[in-house]
């Protein structure tokens, strides 16, 4: 007998495709956008911006290209600002979780239509997940105003991603598809999509990290997040409250998610069995952990939390906050599993 599950996915628009970023204008129009703020990082993303605003031609209201991770209390306010000075009623939002995650966070204030552009592989354009940081403290919410209405995924905005961030934003998706697999919420629908993306990922990451310019692997790596991140609607576990609670202190969120994710893989594979065989098939390997841990070695991608500047004296606050979340499924996480961890990530 199949196991109880509530599948309540948000509805998106998803256009696919190579050259697809020309579609943006026409997206807009048919969201009723007639006057859109385009949301970017600074540097190549402003740059990225600028070319979405002339292609959105009479539609554009503006560049505000001044998006920071994580989405600082004063970066969430400009932004604010910047949209009521545009008069927009709209906005694209043209990079990274960076950038799409102000446009989430002027989009739960306002209300406005998303249009997302994603240029990473970290799945944030797929989910109604918001995320706002305050000093070292961050907190995320769900609202369904923050979902972009629609995608464009063009594989050729992604041809300049450095292989860094390749790889750590793809990591970061990766750990979207493994704890997709083991969350209470899992659905037949999101497993699905998990191990589809996990399938080709594995096939094709290597090739995207070696050789950036290879579109055929950036496709097949841009539609694995897509996949990835509609994986993350059904809920989060043990890895990504982890990652959360290290967000805390400061470390980066797409290294961070790569360091840690072959030592929780590790952990809840042990519990979880239907997981371990799905992840196996779809790596090609007995040992799926293994597996991940050999990619992270492979990937131009910090490997050990010391290196993005959390110490071992940080380790019991972490594990008690990590306990303190009570997490049951796969298997419980006690302050010495949390500890056990948080020590051999470091
Ligand atoms: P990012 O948006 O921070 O971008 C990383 C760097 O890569 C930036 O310097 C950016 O300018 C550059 N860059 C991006 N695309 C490029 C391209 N195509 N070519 C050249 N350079 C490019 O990275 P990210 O990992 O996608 O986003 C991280 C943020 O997203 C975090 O704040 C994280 O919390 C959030 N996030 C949210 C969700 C969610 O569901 N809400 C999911 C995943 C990540």
């Amino acid at each position: 007998m199949p196991r109880f599950f509530i599948h309540d996915a948000p509805a998106q628009r998803v256009v696919f495709g190579a050259g697809s970023l020309a579609r943006v204008a026409e997206e807009a129009g048919r969201l009723g956008i007639a006057r859109a703020l385009v949301i970017a990082t600074p540097g190549s993303g402003a740059r990225l911006g600028a070319q979405v605003a002339a292609l959105l031609g009479g539609r554009s209201a503006g560049l505000h290209a001044q998006a920071v991770i994580h989405v600082p209390r004063a970066v969430a306010e400009a932004g604010l600002a910047a949209a009521g000075a545009a008069r927009a009623d709209g906005l694209v939002a043209a990079g990274g979780g960076s950038a799409i995650g102000l446009a989430k966070i002027i989009a739960r204030d306002t209300g406005l239509a998303v249009i997302a552009v994603p240029t990473t592989y970290s799945g944030s354009e797929a989910t109604p997940i918001w995320g706002t940081s305050e000093g070292e403290r961050k907190t995320t919410g769900r609202d369904p105003k923050v979902v972009p209405r629609t995608i464009i995924y063009d594989p050729e905005l992604t041809l300049a991603l450095p292989p860094a961030v390749t790889a750590a934003s793809a990591m970061n998706a990766i750990a979207h598809c493994v704890e997709g697999l083991w969350v209470p919420e899992r659905t037949p629908a999101t497993v699905a999509y998990a191990t589809e993306a996990m399938r080709r990922f594995g096939a094709h990451l290597p090739r995207a990290v070696a050789d950036g310019a290879d579109i055929e692997a950036r496709g097949e790596c841009l539609l694995a997040a897509w996949l990835a991140g509609a994986v993350l609607t059904g809920g989060t576990g043990l890895h990504h409250k982890l990652a959360h609670v290290l967000g805390g202190y400061g470390l980066p969120h797409a290294e961070t998610h790569a360091i840690i994710l072959p030592h929780v893989a590790r952990f809840n594979l042990a519990d979880a069995g239907e997981a371990h065989e799905r992840l196996a098939a779809a790596l090609g390997s007995v040992d799926p952990a293994g597996e991940l841990a050999a990619m992270v070695q492979k990937f131009p991608v910090p490997r050990r939390l010391r290196d993005v500047g959390f110490d071992a004296g940080k380790i019991d606050d972490a594990a008690a906050q990590v306990a303190a979340l009570a997490i049951t499924e796969p298997r419980p996480v006690s302050v010495d599993d949390a500890r056990g961890i948080l020590s051999a990530a470091l």
